[in-house]
């Protein structure tokens, strides 16, 4: 990765070598589109589609019809959004954890939003969720890395309304924790493809009841045929991914899912990075020692200075709201600094970029 310190994977996590092998094999050796055609080839990528989806199910222990292929986080919850058919008397239960791709699809949507309370911990209060239709769990902040109890706050959710449907937004969880959807009991759980070292482009759908739901996107693929006026659908799941799907970024998804459940990022490197920062009377870390993002502000100096500085000397960090404006707004900060690592980040890396900050900071 020549001279870059890359700290920023929770932005978008670097490839392995083995997922760009799996789609440069994929684009050189088998490259064709999927469920359209008999040849060897559009026989191969079934065959891979179909391993894929497996392979990402057991991932998330549940069943290969639950998972469908978007185009990512964002994509998936406004799919949702229009799936879940919302009126301005209905209620949607967010938190200031939200990124803006998990809160404002629902928020467009007219519907009415309340806020659930979070701690003092900024951990999402799950003995003081409201009642709602919905309820939108961000089951780690991109900005404060710490793990939410997600089947609590569905249960406390459920014990208001048995019917709630509960909207999972793991993008960030999924790289740290194994997700249980099982043991969640979530309607649907959203992940982005590259967060965990595929690529961009694709994002995973699970839907515990596919059936319940109708598709909100139509063209190509979803379609078993059309006679006269009548149109006679695909099943589950691929009546939910109309148009050709982005077939390379699934043919390298098994891969990092292999590499990620082999190595996950090694959050030692925060805790290290923590300790050192801690001692600089001008930086106020944001985050918790164990969280798996370390986010701080330097008291005298702008978030985008730090970049830049940092940036000069060839260190990537993510400097700004990170899309999560509201957990910003309630810390009293309009921006901060994030590092995060990947498994292939070393604590050579993390030094040099203590010794750069301490340059900068003094
Ligand atoms: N939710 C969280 C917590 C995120 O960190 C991100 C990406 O930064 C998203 C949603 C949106 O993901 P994407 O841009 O891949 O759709």
């Amino acid at each position: 990765m020549n001279k870059i310190i890359y700290l920023d994977a929770a932005a978008s996590y670097q490839k392995d070598e083995t997922v760009i092998e799996a789609e440069v094999d994929f684009l050189r050796n088998h490259y064709a589109n999927s469920g359209r055609g008999i040849c060897s080839r559009a026989a191969w990528v079934d065959d891979m589609l179909n391993f894929m989806r497996r392979r990402v199910a057991s991932f998330m222990n549940t069943n290969a019809e639950n998972i469908i292929f978007t185009h990512g986080t964002t994509d998936s919850i406004n799919q949702i959004v229009r799936m879940l058919n919302l009126t301005d008397e209905s209620v949607v239960a967010v938190s200031d954890l939200d990124h803006h791709s998990t809160r404002l699809p629902f928020v467009m949507s007219g519907a009415g939003i309340v806020v659930c309370p979070l701690d003092n911990n900024y951990d999402i209060d799950f003995n003081k969720i409201p009642y709602a239709d919905v309820v939108v769990i961000t089951a780690m902040s991109n900005v404060l890395g710490a793990v939410q109890n997600v089947a609590e706050i569905i249960r406390c959710a459920r014990e208001k309304n048995p019917n709630v449907i509960a909207v999972v937004d793991a993008a960030q969880f999924v790289v740290h924790e194994k997700i249980d959807v099982a043991e969640w009991g979530a309607d649907f759980v959203c992940w982005s493809a590259h967060k965990i070292g595929a690529d961009t482009g694709l994002g995973i759908m699970y839907m515990k009841n596919p059936s319940r739901f109708a598709p909100v996107q139509f063209g190509g693929g979803m379609v078993n045929k059309i006679v006269a006026d009548e149109i006679i659908f695909n099943n589950v799941p691929d009546v939910f991914e109309a148009g050709t799907l982005p077939l390379t970024q699934i043919a390298g998804l098994g891969a990092a899912i292999d590499k990620l459940e082999e190595n996950r990022p090694n959050l030692d490197l925060l805790k290290y990075m923590y300790d050192e920062l801690k001692e600089m009377s001008r930086v106020r870390i944001l985050t918790a020692r164990d969280a798996a993002l370390l986010s701080f502000v330097i008291d005298g100096m702008h978030v985008l200075d730090f970049g830049a500085m940092v940036g000069v000397r060839g260190v990537c960090v993510r400097v700004g709201n990170m899309c999560a404006s509201w957990i910003h707004k309630l810390m009293g900060i309009d921006a901060s600094i994030r590092i995060s690592v990947g498994s292939y980040n070393t604590k050579e890396q993390v030094q040099q970029v203590i010794k750069y900050i301490k340059d900068i900071v003094k």
